[in-house]
């Protein structure tokens, strides 16, 4: 089972698309395993997206990443990683695939509605940057072999 960290952006919380996304993820076989809603600040913010800064795209995506509360959760499943980030589609929303999160609802490349890890190593920070050990929950779920059996 592997971790991943995503976030539910500002656009996804002001557009009222939470739940139907996150139905996405579940209907998947992804497991949550923290979930919440916050405002971010510009701290967070800057350490968060830290690999972008200097790029001219960056403050831009400050201030769009603080413009409204996020809904931040860890999701956990066989290779999560990829998982998430094949669901979510191609950076741009105007290029992602239909079927994708991005490409079914995003036609823009900043305003693309989830981040998810890139990595095993970015999932490690990031859910250390955003979550408390505690607020990361160990639980299982009836029946999850018919999910996850012969994976
Ligand atoms: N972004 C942007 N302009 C760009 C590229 C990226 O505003 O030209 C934003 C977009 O919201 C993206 C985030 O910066 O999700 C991080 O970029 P990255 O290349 O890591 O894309 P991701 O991993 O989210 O697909």
């Amino acid at each position: 089972m592997q971790r991943t960290l995503i976030i539910f952006k500002p656009d996804t919380v002001q557009r009222r698309l939470v739940g139907q996304i996150l139905q996405r993820f579940e209907s998947k076989g992804l497991r949550i395993a923290a979930l919440k809603l916050l405002q971010v600040d510009r701290p967070l913010g800057e350490k968060h997206y830290a690999e972008h800064q200097g790029k001219p795209f960056f403050e831009g995506l400050i201030d769009f990443i603080t413009g409204g509360p996020v809904v931040v959760g860890v999701l956990e499943g066989n290779e999560a990683i990829t998982v998430v980030r094949s669901m979510l589609g191609a950076t741009n929303g105007a290029a992602a695939a239909p079927g994708t999160v991005r490409g079914d609802f995003s036609i823009s490349k900043q305003n693309n509605l989830i981040h998810g890890s890139d990595s095993p190593e970015s999932a490690l920070r990031e859910i250390a940057l955003w979550f408390r050990p505690e607020e990361v929950v160990d639980y299982t779920i009836d029946g999850s072999q018919w999910v996850f059996g012969g994976a």
